[in-house]
């Protein structure tokens, strides 16, 4: 069943390849775990300032993992793109990425925010926030993730799956900087106070909330503010009803997690991927992201888009994204542990 799925997303996905090569000849192919429609805007602009073609082949995250491991040295990929430090560190970790370093680089992404020896460098940020009724919650209510295995939230909470990776980074995030018994209480805390099963996405949680079968989820921040710059009524009225609060500001401060990318191992055009890495942090990205997909630059010297800024600026937490990756699979089993599927 899986297999067939992943099959058949693959080889449509190999025909979007072949489909749109540039004119100069020059090409890059991405391997992209990140879907929205910002990047298309991206690739089309480094297309026009480079001639070099971006050819895109979607699939999770997982999917191009064992798409790489596969293809071995023969594989196509020049540069890898994910949304989540968690994932670019599993690729790392299968050797399908290449340490790679330029001064662009390291002069654009803070240290914190790629790799350190350069296998992935964070091109945007995220926040994992809180998001609340505005009718029923108080804002001081939600000062911090731990408010949510309160008894004032019994029955009122609701989450995606444990199997997500935004969710696996959160926790993995908490056993670094608190160990993993206290991750375990807090998971099963969150747990004993679900309205529901998990199901559906981020903006799935988002709805719950709005339509009042729960008080509070947790999404990142910029499926909030994509709802609420919606073309659709509807969705803007459950924006609307919603409120984002950044948790932990008088502790650690909230999790913050990158969509990043990285070269190839076996990549065929590493000076095309570096380019296409180098622009992706360049003025003109930044400024073309942020707006187009509500995430907060990577580069501290670039200024967030007016909605985000009007969120107010917040404390991040503070620890080195390769922890998300390497507690990653001990997240797993805890939330198993506890029975947050
Ligand atoms: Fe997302």
């Amino acid at each position: 069943m899986i297999l067939s799925r992943r099959g058949f997303a693959l080889s449509a996905s190999a025909a979007a390849l072949a489909a749109c090569s540039g004119g100069t000849g020059q090409y890059v192919n991405v391997y992209s775990a990140r879907h929205y429609d910002a990047d298309r805007a991206l690739y089309a602009a480094f297309e026009q300032a480079t001639g070099i073609a971006v050819r895109v082949l979607p699939a999770n995250a997982e999917q191009l993992l064992e798409r790489m491991r596969a293809e071995g040295d023969a594989t196509e990929a020049d540069l890898v793109v994910a949304a989540d430090a968690g994932n670019l560190w599993r690729m790392q970790n299968a050797g399908l990425l290449a340490p790679t370093t330029s001064a662009t680089l390291e002069a654009g992404v803070p240290t914190r925010l790629r790799d350190a020896a350069g296998h992935w460098w964070g091109f945007t940020k995220r926040a994992r926030v809180i998001v609340y009724a505005k009718d029923v919650v108080a804002p001081e209510e939600v000062v911090a993730l731990d408010d949510l295995t309160k008894a004032r939230f019994r029955g009122h909470v609701v989450a995606r799956s444990s199997t997500n990776t935004y969710n696996l980074s959160l926790l993995s995030s908490r056993i670094e900087r608190l160990g993993a018994d206290n991750a375990r209480a807090w998971a099963a805390g969150v747990r004993a106070n679900f309205a529901r099963d998990p199901q559906g996405s981020d903006t799935d949680q988002i709805k719950a909330v709005a339509a009042g079968e729960a008080q509070v989820a947790i999404a990142n921040h910029y499926y909030v503010l994509r709802l609420a710059r919606s073309a659709d009524p509807a969705e803007r009225e459950i924006a609307s009803k919603v409120a984002i609060a950044f948790p932990d500001q008088a502790g650690a401060g909230a999790h913050v997690n990158i969509s990043g990318a990285g070269i190839a191992t076996h990549s065929k055009r590493p000076q095309n991927a570096l380019r296409l890495l180098e622009y992706l942090i360049s003025d003109e990205a930044q400024n073309l992201l942020a707006p187009l997909n509500d995430e907060f630059p990577i580069r501290p010297d670039i200024a967030p888009a007016p909605e985000l800024a009007a969120l107010g600026a917040f404390k991040e937490e503070d620890i080195p994204l390769d922890a998300l990756g390497r507690h990653q699979s001990e997240a797993a089993g805890i939330y198993e542990a506890v029975g947050w599927r």
